[in-house]
């Protein structure tokens, strides 16, 4: 069984994929887990192709979710095409009845796809939430270990700040675990620097 979307507290989650250029300590990717808080066997076999999605998503009826939320197992924009394809679909079928479209990211499409993907977000995705992770360049690279090492931390700011431009409502989210104050309001401070607000979340053990 593959779970597609699923839904969690009001809203509709898109599960296309488990890649990521990441490795996160906390990462429920880690040790075996095939599920979350949110749904079991999040663990895709193989990633959905568009006739795939689309017959997951003719079975729901959208206009009853509070929010649709890109979020996946893995990172959600190594598939951007197929989530720009699914919303100009699905904003044929529901207008201004679909809706608002988040995505939550760890900001690395940029360089995951090659490209500036910042102008293609407009119009599409209303909220998105890039994960912060750390007050520091260093702290960042040792928590989420990004393929390219430090680069990870240059290539999440530089998306923050142009995603700015072209998404109404830019994120950016910690964990509160081991923050000091000072470290938080430094996180804040570089949000808001980049055209984002802080949010900072409780830790859930995993
Ligand atoms: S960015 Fe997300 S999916 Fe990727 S390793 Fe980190 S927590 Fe896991």
């Amino acid at each position: 069984m593959m779970t597609i979307s699923y839904e969690y507290e009001g809203a509709l989650y898109v599960n296309l994929t488990n890649r990521c250029d990441c490795a996160c300590v906390f990462c429920l990717r880690h040790n075996g887990h095939k599920g979350s808080i949110y749904a079991d066997d999040l663990w895709l076999e193989h990633e959905p192709d568009r006739e795939e999605i689309w017959a997951d998503f003719q079975k729901r009826d959208l206009t009853r979710y509070r929010e649709l939320v890109f979020c996946g197992f893995g990172e959600p924009t190594f598939r951007w095409d197929d989530d720009a394809w699914l919303i100009d679909e699905l904003r044929k079928v529901y207008g201004d009845k679909l809706p608002p479209v988040r995505i939550n990211t760890n900001g690395h499409a940029n360089r995951i796809l090659g490209r500036d993907i910042t102008p293609e977000l407009a119009g599409r995705v209303d909220t998105i939430s890039i994960s912060l992770n750390g007050a520091d360049r260093a702290e960042y690279t040792a928590v989420t270990q990004p393929s390219t090492g430090e680069q990870g931390w240059d290539d999440m700011l530089d998306f923050t700040r142009k995603a700015a431009r072209y998404v109404p409502q830019v994120v950016m989210t910690i964990v509160d675990k081991d923050k000091t104050e000072a470290d938080i309001a430094a996180c804040r401070a570089l949000a808001e620097s980049l055209g984002a607000h802080l949010r900072v979340r409780a830790y859930i053990p995993n």
